[in-house]
Order: structure tokens, then sequence, then C-alpha cells
């Protein structure tokens, strides 16, 4: 059966000090959390500090890296650096990254070939802008972003990813998707993986929402049977509202 994934996102946010604080202190809280993965995505910066901390229940995993082992790539980090400080998971395909970073999907495969030949996990993002919402062609959009990207993965390749489905006019915004947008996406995305590979991987596949997920509508969202757990940002940054969130199920 597939996991409850609750994953923070933490962005460019926090000093190192509060870095260490929030984990130390959601893994404080994450005690009565059963069942459900529990992960942070923090600034590359913090991560070795995060890691040498040891935070047993909170697993680590990179908001971005750079698709090649090493070489001439100034400013960047490789998926080789992170895997050998121990970093097992790497977010890809964020709306952030796609509209201010101009990561396309041959540079967005490019990336989830990396770290999957590298024998580590992705956590894949996809959703809808609000205009692509506001025309109704949020299923082709997203099914898109899935086939460019995605959907070339073998079946021994595609159980080693999740789904963050985001739409982008959720992120930030303090505008949720309702339960029947979220799970009319959410369950879309179940069929396609089963036409593209079969049943059981469909149904392995933890597909998480995304967007202005938060204390107050987690309950009803993780109630929807094909959402599986949440891809948290700003209500991530504290710890009592992140753990709250987890505790949702
Ligand atoms: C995100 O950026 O992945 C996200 C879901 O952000 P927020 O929860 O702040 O909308």
């Amino acid at each position: 059966m597939r996991k409850k994934i609750v994953a923070g996102n933490w962005k460019m946010n926090l000093s190192s000090d509060e870095a260490l604080f929030l984990i130390e202190d959601c893994n404080r809280l994450s005690e009565g959390v059963k069942g459900v993965e529990l992960m942070v995505f923090p600034p590359a910066l913090y991560i070795q500090q995060l890691i040498a901390h040891n935070s047993p229940r909170i697993q680590i995993g990179a908001q971005n890296f750079y698709p090649a082992e090493k070489g001439a790539f100034t400013g960047e980090i490789s998926f080789t650096q992170f895997k050998a400080i121990g970093l097992n998971y790497f977010l890809i395909g964020h709306s952030e990254r796609r509209e201010l970073f101009h990561e396309g999907h041959l540079f967005i495969k490019q990336k989830v070939d990396a770290v999957l030949n590298a024998g580590s996990k992705v956590m894949f993002c996809c959703g809808e802008p609000l205009a692509i919402r506001e025309a109704n062609e949020q299923m082709n959009y997203v099914r898109k972003q899935l086939n460019e990207s995605l959907f070339h993965l073998s079946t021994e390749e595609i159980v080693n990813c999740s789904i963050a489905y985001e739409p982008v006019w959720a992120i930030g915004t303090g505008k949720t998707a309702s339960t029947e947008q979220a799970e009319e996406m959410h369950a879309a995305i179940r069929t396609w993986l089963k036409e593209m590979y079969n049943a059981e991987i469909a149904n392995n596949i933890s597909i998480l929402y995304g967007g202005s997920c938060n204390t107050s509508n987690a309950k009803e969202l993780f109630a929807c049977p094909n959402v599986d757990g949440g891809l948290i940002g700003g209500a991530s940054l504290e710890a009592e509202s992140f753990m709250k969130i987890a505790k949702s199920f």
C-alpha cells in the first residue's frame, strides 16, 4: 500500500539557527505521528548541519541540484555531492524552478533520470497556473508535464517517485484547491499511472497535494481517497503547524 507523506519545503527561508531549532522541534513533536513519512527540504547550505544534528524521524531532501555528476557548473551542486553526504530524496519540477529559473520539460526529465540512475528518490511536482485553470485546460496541462518528464520511466524506475500536485495559483497565495478540485486531479493522475504502467504501480505511488495546505484544511484534503499527504511550504516553517498537518490523517 502506498505511503502517507508529509513534506516541508522550506524554500529560501530561515537562518542556520532557526533551521536547527525547527528540525529539533519537528522531531520532538513528531513522536505521536504514526504511519506517516516526514520529510523536509531545507536550503542546501544547512543540510550538513541538519544531518549531523540527527533527527531520526525527519528525512532530509534537496530542493534543487544540477543533473551532472561534476564539472564546470559554477554555483551548482550535483546530485552525487548531495548523495555523498547522505541525501536520498530530491524535489524536482517545483513551479518556482519552472517559472523563475526557466526549467523546461527536457531539463526536468534530465534531473529525474540523474536521480533515479543514482538509485535515489524523486518527488516530482506538477500543477497548472491560474490562466490554464480558468481555461479549464488543467488536465491536458498536467498530463503534458507528466508525459514530457516522468512517463518515459520504466516500471522499475517509476516506483521510486512520488508526485506532488501543486496548482500554481494555490502556492503561497492562501488560496487552496477545493477537495473536489484536488481529488479530481489526483484521481486523474492515478488513472494515467494505471494506463502507462499498471494498477499495482498506480495504487502504490503516493500523490501529495501542495498549495496553501495548512492546519485548517489539511484534514479535509487528506481525507480525499487519492490524496496521500502534502507538500507544505509556509506552514512547514513552524513546527507546531507542520506537525499538526502531519497528524491530520
Ligand atoms: C510549495 O511551494 O511547495 C507550497 C506548497 O507552498 P505553500 O504551502 O506556501 O503554498
